[in-house]
Formats: C-alpha cells, sequence, structure tokens
C-alpha cells in the first residue's frame, strides 16, 4: 500500500487497503498527457464471463479485479483504461462535474471558484459536453448490465453514496443542451446520473440573484417538477445559507470600516435573496427523498463564537437566519392576500412551512477548506490560526481515518479524475474517454497538489 505522503499513516480497513493498494506518486508536472492506451477490442473475453458466472455475487467486492480486465472492451467512454483503473474511480466517485466556475465568489469556497468571466478571459471550457454525459451515463449502465448489478453498489464500506454534478459551481445555474438544442434540466441530469449509479443526485444551491429572471424560472420550474411526483425524489436539495457568501461579506467588510450604510444594504440584499430561495424552493420542504430523509435541508456553515470573528460566527448566522425568515413570512404573507398564490394557500401551509425551515436548520462549523479566501483573510487572527491549525491537524495528522483518506473523486469536464480529501486535490492518472479530453479547464482549486495520483 503506498499512499505515503503523510508517513505513520496505515489503512486499517481492508477493503480501504484493497482500494489504495494500486497507488503510487508521480511527479505531476513531469508526466505526458494521455499515454494510456491498451487497445482492447470490443469482444469480452470468454475467461472474464465464465469468471462472473463461477462467483456469481451482486458486489464487486467479492471479485478479484484483476480477472475481469476486458469486462469494459467497447465501451466507448472507458476506451484506454484498465479495469483496476475503473474500479477505483468507481470506489471513489463523487461527483461527475457538468459545469466549472459560480457567480457565488464565498470567500469559504473550497475550490476557489472562478467567476464566469475568468473561464472566457482564459479561454477555459466551463460546461461538459452533453454527448461525454451522456456517453458516462450509458457506458455504466451499459457496465452494469453485462456485471448483472450495479457496479456504484457501495463498494467499500467508505464509498461515496451520493453524486454530485457540480464542484466549483451553483446547481442553480446548471443545465446542458444536447446537440439538437434539447434542454435537459437539473432533474433530467439527475435522472440519467441516477439510472446508472443508483445512488442519490445532490443539488446544492448558494441562491441566484433576485433580478435574474432567467434562473428564477428556471428553479420555479424544477421545483415543480420535483415537486409534484415522486419520480425524482432520489435528489437531495441543500441551501446554503452562511456568512461567507460575497454579498453577505460585504456588508461585514463595510462594517468594519465603519460604513453602517452599506453595511446594512448589502445586508438586506443577501437576506432578500435568501428570502427568495427559500420560497421559491418551498414546495421540497415537506417531501423524502428515497431514504425518507427531507428532500430539502440547509447547509449552514459557521465560524465558532469564541474565535470573535466578528460577522462570521454562530450568533451572527443566527440573525440573519432570523431576518430571511422574517422576509420568508412576508413572502408567505403576500400570498395568502393574493387572488392567484404561488406558493403558500393558506395560515396551515405558512406555518407548516416556517416550522419546517426552523427544525432543519442547523449550524456546522466544519469550514473544512485550506487555502481559501476565509482562511487568507483571517491567518492574522492568533484565535483563527490557533483553532485552524487544530482542524487541520485533526484532519491531516491525528486522524488515520481522515489523514490522506481520499474518499472524493471529481471527474472534470475534460475526463480527468481528480481526487481530494477538500484539503489537498490530486489528480490522477485516470482520463475518460470524453471528446473533450485535452481541453483547457480551470484548475480544480487553490490546494492542487503537483503530484499525480498512479492507479495501475
Ligand atoms: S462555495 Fe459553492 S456557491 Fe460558493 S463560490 Fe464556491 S462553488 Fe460557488
Amino acid at each position: 500500500m503506498n499512499i505515503n505522503s503523510i508517513n505513520g499513516i496505515q489503512y486499517s480497513n481492508l477493503q480501504n487497503y484493497k482500494c489504495n493498494n494500486r497507488l503510487h506518486y508521480a511527479k505531476y508536472s513531469a508526466l505526458t498527457k494521455d499515454t494510456l492506451s491498451f487497445g482492447q477490442s470490443a469482444k469480452i473475453p470468454p475467461k472474464v464471463l465464465k469468471y462472473l458466472k463461477q462467483v456469481n455475487e451482486k458486489h464487486l467486492i467479492f471479485y478479484d479485479i484483476e480477472k475481469l480486465e476486458g469486462l469494459q472492451n467497447g465501451i466507448e467512454i472507458f476506451k484506454g483504461l484498465s479495469f483496476p483503473q475503473i474500479y477505483y474511480l468507481i470506489s471513489k466517485l463523487n461527483g461527475v462535474i457538468t459545469k466549472r466556475g459560480c457567480i457565488n465568489n464565498c470567500i469559504h469556497c473550497f475550490a476557489d471558484a472562478k467567476p464566469p468571466f475568468y473561464m472566457k478571459s482564459h479561454h477555459l471550457i466551463d460546461k461538459i459536453d452533453f454527448e461525454d454525459y451522456e456517453n458516462f451515463c450509458n457506458g455504466f449502465k451499459e457496465l452494469n448490465q453485462r456485471l448483472g448489478f450495479t457496479a456504484f453498489e457501495q463498494t467499500f464500506i467508505d464509498s461515496p453514496e451520493t453524486k454530485a454534478l457540480f464542484y466549483d459551481s451553483d446547481s442553480s445555474m446548471i443545465y446542458l443542451q444536447d446537440k439538437n438544442g434539447k434542454t435537459y434540466d437539473y432533474a433530467d441530469l439527475s435522472k440519467m446520473m441516477h439510472e446508472a449509479t443508483g445512488n442519490l443526485v445532490l443539488f446544492d444551491t448558494a441562491g441566484w440573484n433576485i433580478n435574474d429572471k432567467i434562473t428564477q424560472k428556471r428553479m420555479e420550474d424544477l421545483v415543480n417538477k420535483v415537486s409534484n411526483t415522486d419520480e425524482y425524489n432520489f435528489i437531495q436539495f441543500f441551501i446554503s445559507i452562511n456568512p461567507f457568501h460575497s454579498i453577505y461579506n460585504k456588508s461585514v467588510e463595510f462594517a468594519a470600516n465603519g460604513d453602517k450604510a452599506n453595511s446594512k444594504k448589502f445586508r438586506e440584499i443577501y437576506v432578500d435573496r435568501m428570502a427568495n430561495v427559500l420560497y421559491t424552493m418551498s414546495p421540497l420542504l415537506p417531501k423524502k427523498n428515497s431514504c425518507k430523509e427531507p428532500q430539502l435541508r440547509f447547509i449552514a456553515r459557521v465560524l465558532p463564537n469564541n474565535l470573535y470573528t466578528s460577522g462570521y460566527m454562530y450568533n451572527d448566522l443566527l440573525k440573519l437566519f432570523k431576518d430571511i425568515i422574517n422576509k420568508l413570512k412576508n413572502l408567505y404573507d403576500n400570498d395568502i392576500r393574493s387572488t392567484n398564490p404561488k406558493i403558500v394557500k393558506n395560515i396551515w401551509q405558512k406555518n407548516k412551512y416556517l416550522e419546517l425551515c426552523s427544525e432543519l436548520f442547523k449550524t456546522d462549523n466544519n469550514v473544512s477548506l485550506s487555502n481559501t479566501k476565509l482562511v487568507n483573510k483571517l491567518k492574522e487572527k492568533d484565535e483563527f490560526n490557533n483553532y485552524w491549525r487544530k482542524v487541520i491537524n485533526i484532519h491531516l495528522k491525528d486522524d488515520p481515518d481522515n489523514a490522506k483518506h481520499f474518499r472524493f473523486g471529481f471527474i472534470d469536464l475534460d475526463g480527468r479524475f481528480y481526487m481530494t480529501n477538500y484539503y489537498e486535490t490530486y489528480p490522477t492518472n485516470i482520463v475518460l474517454n470524453y471528446k473533450n479530453k485535452g481541453l483547457p479547464t480551470a484548475k480544480m482549486g487553490s490546494n492542487l497538489v503537483d503530484k499525480m495520483i498512479m492507479v495501475d
């Protein structure tokens, strides 16, 4: 087992060992790109079919992965990859990125998301080619059929059980078009992913501009589509409310400079924005996902009160949440008074939604992110540094389950598979056979390491 950039870390879990023992590192910049090619024929070797029949289990963990080499033959998306490489990807895949870049500019963004103009000015692709996405989903459907079970059935105890379609973008901005101009919204794309993997598909939003009518309409349509049926209960929605969004952050900065008027103005913009997001997505509040959990939940990251980081602490967020809820109440009341209510028809429904919002709102101080704007901004503060050191130590050194534990893998728009523990991100030598293979994409966050994980 050769994950070795932090000494003394041993994987005790047999399955983890089995997964990780194929790895070694190489200097990323020294590697020539896309050199893998095994020239497989489309024919599945008879000995593979015989072996599958012989083992006859419904879970990849029961198989000697080497003996399945060739099962992927002829599936376009896997061209050039060995079965052990595909297996590694299956065991770690957390997301297939469909869009890069974000307008929210949150200061705690672990992915260091770049704004859309950056993608344009640097000539970077910012969307997956629909055909690549379709080939990915169909490729796995075909593989599942050959196996006789779903390859993504939780392969290891710690394998991701969900799939994200994002990495450094907001889900409210995600949709794709095929070459005939047909649009696939988030529910359509999630359905394709769910059919290929059997996993819950995640949707995260930090909100959209209240004046952005196109996104507002897209979100209203999506919420309508999902809330009116159980067909999409494999999507888990999250609304991220936190003090790190760029608009609220401006309010904190103005306050720190004594500019009360502007501080108030930006705070109100953020409160209005998030009240509108909650209002629009309210019909999802009483729904359950396929694991019978609420289909809409909150991500509410915050710093602890004892850090004295004015504006970003637990108490600040609670005040912010209270204000958002008050605005939301007004929006519900407007609906009740209206002859044509959009979301809430009566007081009972209003109270139900408000109750659910309060129940679901739980803060989380795990801002588990290295080298973010937030960390850079606060690194002069002793309290923050001490706290931060502790967090890093827990995650990277003291706890063997977290340290160098690459649970999370993402496929970029060019087909390259990256691994991250959210403190460090590594490229791997696994590259899916995307049409967009080799095209330039934005760097995968500011914690990208100049080493490549090699999977044999
Ligand atoms: S944290 Fe999410 S919403 Fe905020 S900038 Fe990053 S990707 Fe965008």
